[in-house]
């Protein structure tokens, strides 16, 4: 079952995903769409839906890579309804939306600037790019109303330096979630989807990315990353509460969350 990563050390891994990262900043998005036929617009969407933005919010998304959730979570407080807007405005409540975009990349960074001017979101106010670590997040206790991170925790060396950094970070009420590629367990679904990621995922790699080995060590990650009821408990144990997770097609991936009281 191993490709020859299982002995890879932790300095290895990191250096091996910051690579993997920079080789296919650009081919990034490209391969997203591929690898997961689409899908992977379907499961961002229903993460920030499941965030339910609010004008005036602070959110941080660690891991935040080309943008793709933070574009989600402007665009929703954008549609929200004028007139919630116009009242919030008139009491006086109405701060800046702040949506922070955090990751340890700049070539990812960048393409997501990049993005984002494409997007008429370049002179946004509301969107800062930030280049920093998950598990030391430059942010301040208790500042922001929501944190997400979308396929980035399965990569860190530490989870729980991760976690704790999150829930340090949030404001008491604030709201926890995680989007990640997980665990298929239905059978009969559970072989396709095996052979999908050990065969078909590595040659898209070497096809599109032209790094097999990359899109190797990824399927590989995708089995070391703990269980989705392992990862809730991981998720509790930083102290959490009302931890919940939801399973989509079958388990590809979870949406975990939780709030900080
Ligand atoms: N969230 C984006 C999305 O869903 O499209 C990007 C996901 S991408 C698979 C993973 C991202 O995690 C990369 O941009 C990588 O640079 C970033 N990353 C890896 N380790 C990190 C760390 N310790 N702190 C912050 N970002 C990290």
């Amino acid at each position: 079952t191993s490709f020859g990563f299982k002995d890879v050390r932790e300095e290895e891994k990191s250096q091996m995903v910051g690579n993997v990262f920079s080789s296919v900043a650009s081919n990034y998005d490209i391969m997203n769409d591929l690898m997961s036929a689409g899908l992977h617009r379907l499961w961002k969407d229903r993460l920030v839906s499941k965030l339910n933005p609010f004008p005036g919010m602070k959110h941080l998304d660690v891991a935040g890579g080309t943008g793709d959730v933070a574009f989600r979570i402007l665009e929703t407080i954008n549609s929200v309804d004028h007139r919630a807007l116009q009242d919030a405005l008139e009491d006086n409540l109405q701060e800046e939306t702040q949506i922070c975009v955090c990751d340890i990349n700049p070539n990812m960074l960048n393409v997501g600037k990049k993005r984002a001017q494409e997007r008429g979101l370049g002179n946004h106010r509301s969107l800062i790019w930030v280049e920093g670590d998950a598990e030391a997040l430059r942010f301040e206790d208790n500042s922001m109303d929501g944190y997400t991170i979308a396929f980035g925790i399965r990569n860190v060396t530490h989870i729980e330096k991760v976690l704790a950094e999150a829930y340090r970070v949030l404001k008491s009420g604030g709201r926890f979630l995680c989007l990640e590629l997980s665990h298929v367990e239905v059978p009969g679904f559970k072989q396709l989807y095996d052979y999908y990621s050990f065969s078909v995922i590595p040659a898209l790699g070497e096809l599109v990315a032209g790094d097999r080995e990359s899109y190797q060590y990824l399927v590989e990650s995708i089995r070391r990353f703990p269980p989705q009821e392992k990862f809730a408990s991981m998720i509790a144990d930083a102290g959490f509460q009302k931890v919940e997770y939801e399973n989509l097609v079958g388990g590809v991936v979870a949406i975990h969350s939780g709030l900080k009281f």
